[in-house]
């Protein structure tokens, strides 16, 4: 068996071959190495283990393994796995900007088989949890995006359009012109939990495509593949991400392995 294993700020993501041809997917939270260990140690104490990812260091000490376990950069690994998903997926993209939407979110941009990173923010998938967690008490993911689904925004964002009332507008009312100013400025009006958890689905899609759009107009690149596990059964941010970017002319591309981009690229490595 060979192992890709990305250890990320918050999920370790394994990526692994077995007889079979289908590579298979685990994922662990990075705060419980003992669970990644065990199952490395039940299932495939025999592996060809690469790592990649922030905590790959510590992971490494973790596992504390006899043998020096082969390490590749995180974003040559993300990398990798992307082109290795959009080859599969045949998906055609000689130039994209690419955003890892992780614990915080990691902007680059890919030439043919060259990379680099052109930015970053901390807005990301540790946002989403946190702020999430702070303004609702809930702190568990799935049980974020589920409520965010049903979630309305309209009292909790300023459009365009609630500004430039009976005016001529000078860009698409649709935009959102304040991301929660609403709070401040529609004071009257009730909302709940959902409401504000898809309020912060909209910051975190609203702001990375943003920044990815901008990136893709400066260097003249049309798609955007958007990554990380932040995506992870969250149709609500794909949906805004992708109402943004095609509604800036730019094409939204999406994997159907999110956040596994790292773990296949540290596979491919082994
Ligand atoms: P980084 O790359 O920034 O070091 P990472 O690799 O751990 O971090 P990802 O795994 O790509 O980042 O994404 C982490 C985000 O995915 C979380 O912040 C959260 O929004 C989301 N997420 C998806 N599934 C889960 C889960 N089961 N538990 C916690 N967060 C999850
Ligand atoms: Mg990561």
């Amino acid at each position: 068996t060979r192992i890709g294993i990305d250890a990320g700020g918050t999920l370790t993501k394994i990526a692994y071959w077995d007889e079979t041809k289908e590579i298979s997917f685990q994922s662990f939270l990075s705060s419980d190495f003992k669970a990644v260990k065990d199952w490395l140690d039940t299932n495939h104490s025999l592996a060809s283990i690469c790592l990649t990812g922030g905590r790959a260091e510590q992971l490494k000490k973790y596992l504390s393994s006899e043998n020096e376990i082969p390490y590749i950069v995180e974003f040559d690994a993300t990398m990798n796995g992307v082109m290795y998903q959009l080859k599969e997926e045949v998906i055609s993209s000689d130039s994209a900007i690419i955003a890892n939407i992780g614990t915080g979110t990691s902007i680059h941009i890919m030439n043919g088989d060259t990379h680099s990173r052109i930015g970053g923010t901390g807005v990301g998938g540790g946002t989403l949890v946190g702020l999430g967690a702070a303004l609702t008490g809930i702190y568990d993911y799935q049980d974020i995006i589920e409520l965010s689904k049903e979630g309305n925004r309209t009292s909790i964002d300023i459009l365009v359009s609630d500004i430039y009332q009976h005016n001529k507008l000078p860009i698409k009312g649709s935009l959102t012109a304040s991301n929660f100013g609403g709070v401040a400025l529609k004071s009257n009006e009730a909302r709940n939990s959902s409401d504000l958890l898809a309020g912060v689905q909209g910051i975190i899609g609203e702001v990375v495509a943003t920044l990815c759009i901008q990136a893709a107009d400066a260097h003249h690149v049309e798609d955007i593949i958007y990554i990380g596990s932040t995506l992870e059964e969250n149709e609500l941010l794909q949906a805004i991400i992708e109402s943004y970017t095609i509604l800036k002319q730019k094409k939204p591309i999406f994997l159907d392995k999110h956040g596994y981009s790292g773990a296949i690229g540290a596979l491919l490595e082994n």
